[in-house]
C-alpha cells in the first residue's frame, strides 16, 4: 500500500513514511506495537492524505482512546488490555501461578476475590 513503518531498533522509535517517494512523514511514535496500532487505527484511510498536523492529531485521538481501554495490569503494573473474568486487567503474559499469588496478597489484605465461577482464590484449602 506505500505506507510503511520505520523503526529504530535501539530506542524502539517508530515513523511512517512512504515507499513510492521515500518521504517521511507525521509524528514520531513510542514502539513498533504502537504504530502498527496507529495503522489500523487509520483502517482504509491511507495515511499519506493527512497533513502532519493532521495526522499528529490523529494520533493524539488514537493515544487517548487506547489509554481509555487499557488500564495498569494489577500484576505487574504495566498498562495493559486484558480483562479476565474477574474484572481484573491482567497482561496475558502472566502464569496461573503468577495469578494465584496476587489474589493471595489481595485476600491477605482482606479482600475477598470470586471469579465467575464463583471460586474463591487465594483461600487456604
Ligand atoms: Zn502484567
Amino acid at each position: 500500500m506505500g505506507v510503511r513503518i520505520l523503526h529504530d531498533k535501539e530506542d524502539d522509535y517508530c515513523c511512517l513514511y512512504c515507499s513510492v517517494t521515500m518521504q517521511v512523514f507525521g509524528p514520531i511514535m513510542y514502539s513498533l506495537d504502537e504504530a502498527e496500532e496507529f495503522l489500523e487505527y487509520l483502517g482504509k484511510r491511507d495515511a499519506r492524505r493527512f497533513t502532519d498536523k493532521e495526522l499528529e492529531a490523529k494520533y493524539y485521538e488514537f493515544r487517548q482512546v487506547r489509554d481509555k481501554e487499557q488500564s495498569p495490569c494489577n500484576i505487574c503494573g504495566e498498562m495493559t488490555k486484558g480483562q479476565n473474568n474477574l474484572g481484573w486487567y491482567i497482561c496475558s503474559s502472566h502464569t496461573e501461578e503468577e495469578k494465584k499469588e496476587a489474589y493471595q496478597r489481595l485476600v491477605k489484605e482482606g479482600m475477598s476475590v470470586t471469579d465467575a465461577q464463583g471460586t474463591i482464590w487465594g483461600e487456604e484449602k
